[in-house]
């Protein structure tokens, strides 16, 4: 047994087909008044529909969450919540929705209430992102952790089949990346392997069947442990070079680790045998990698960053980012392993399996 500390985060959470029904008792709980309800344009109905049911407890709806979290949109959706008096956000909806409620508690320091529709994982972890003039600038809060977080898989059976693979294989990145973590511990390690193990059973399940109710339970289930895990520990190699691609070329956040994950782990392979026959358990397959790209190219993900608005000119340049700012990471990746990572950049753009 490794030595390890673990430091919990306070969060609650309610998970159940139907728990949505259970936002009036959680509201009382966090002793909130009115609360201003978010969502991106698209999930407008649920967030009005959210707004119906607190009827004089709802302070308003802001639909305007989008990509990256924007400073504007940030600043803007912040000024709503205090003309309307509200004392907590609402956020329904992905990541992008949940990164903007966090960016209004960084601020104001409101409670946050998410409740997630996707499998990315936001919603258990105290980082942050706003994108001010371009650029990306992330961090850690403890005051952006929601404070309380309602999983209801009801509210995922209309997620398209093509993002509830991508974000499902966003969110086993999480879990992957936790089990060779520097700080991981046992309780994100049962997690990680556990979580990943329910997404790896949804994916399949709701490729045949994308509205079928325990699939998609499983899903929602794997995607709070493998946030969990991105919560409690750090990440290395993988979510590097996903920042790296999604921040400074533009690409899809999901599609992005979906692609990137089994070349990473590769990759990493030799450096962390035990995380890799933990992954390659939880997805009864032989390898980790292997399996992790089957699994996404099966199942109608991408797999090659060139299908995805990559363009070749910038692989070395992504190289480069990569390599001069690295994380920790159980095989080291600096200035000196660029021709590695290019080489593995060059896989992930031309979508070869694994190596
Ligand atoms: P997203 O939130 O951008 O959602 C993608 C699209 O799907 C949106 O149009 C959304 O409205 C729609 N959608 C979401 N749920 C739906 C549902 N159930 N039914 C129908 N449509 C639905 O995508 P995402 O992958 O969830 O989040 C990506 C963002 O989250 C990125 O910006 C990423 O950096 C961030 N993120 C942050 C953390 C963190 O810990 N801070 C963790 C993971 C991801």
């Amino acid at each position: 047994m490794r030595d390890f500390v673990f430091n919990g985060l306070p969060s609650r959470v309610v998970f159940g087909a139907g728990s949505l029904s259970c936002l009036e008792r959680e509201l009382d709980a966090l002793r909130i008044g009115r609360a201003l309800v978010l969502s991106t344009a698209q999930q407008e109905k649920l967030a009005h529909r959210i707004a119906d049911s607190l009827g004089e407890r709802c302070a308003g709806v802001y639909p305007r969450a989008v990509m990256h979290v924007p400073i504007e949109t940030a600043r803007a959706a912040r000024e709503e919540a205090s003309r309307r008096n509200a004392d907590c956000i609402i956020a329904a909806g992905g990541g992008s929705t949940i990164g903007l409620g966090k960016a209004i508690a960084l601020e104001s320091g409101l409670p946050l209430l998410a409740i997630p529709t996707t499998y990315a994982g936001s919603e258990m972890t105290p980082i942050y992102g706003i994108t001010d003039g371009g650029i990306k600038r992330t961090g850690k809060d403890p005051k952006v952790l929601p404070r309380t977080v309602i999983y209801d898989p009801d509210l995922t059976l209309d997620l398209p089949l093509s993002v509830s693979v991508t974000s499902g294989m966003n969110a086993i990145a999480h879990a992957a990346e936790g089990l060779y973590a520097q700080d991981r511990n046992p309780l994100m390690e049962l997690a990680a392997q556990e979580g990943i193990a329910a997404i790896a059973r949804a994916i399949p399940e709701l490729h045949r069947a994308p509205r079928d109710a325990t699939a998609r339970a499983d899903a929602l289930y794997g995607a709070w442990l493998c946030g969990m895990v991105l919560g409690n520990v750090g990440m290395a190699l993988h979510h590097k070079l996903c920042h790296t691609l999604g921040g400074s070329f533009d690409l899809p956040h999901a599609d992005v680790h979906t692609i990137v994950l089994p070349h990473a782990l590769a990759f990493n392979a030799s450096a962390a045998p035990e995380a890799m026959s933990r992954i390659a358990r939880a997805i009864h397959a032989d390898s980790a990698a292997d399996g992790l790209y089957e699994l996404a190219k099966a199942h109608g993900a991408p797999v090659a960053l060139k299908s995805i608005g990559m363009r070749h000119e910038d692989l070395d340049r992504a190289a480069e980012l990569a390599v001069s700012s690295p994380y920790w990471n159980p095989r080291p990746f600096g200035p000196a392993q660029k021709v590695e990572i290019r080489e593995l950049l060059q896989r992930a753009f031309d979508g070869v399996r694994p190596d």
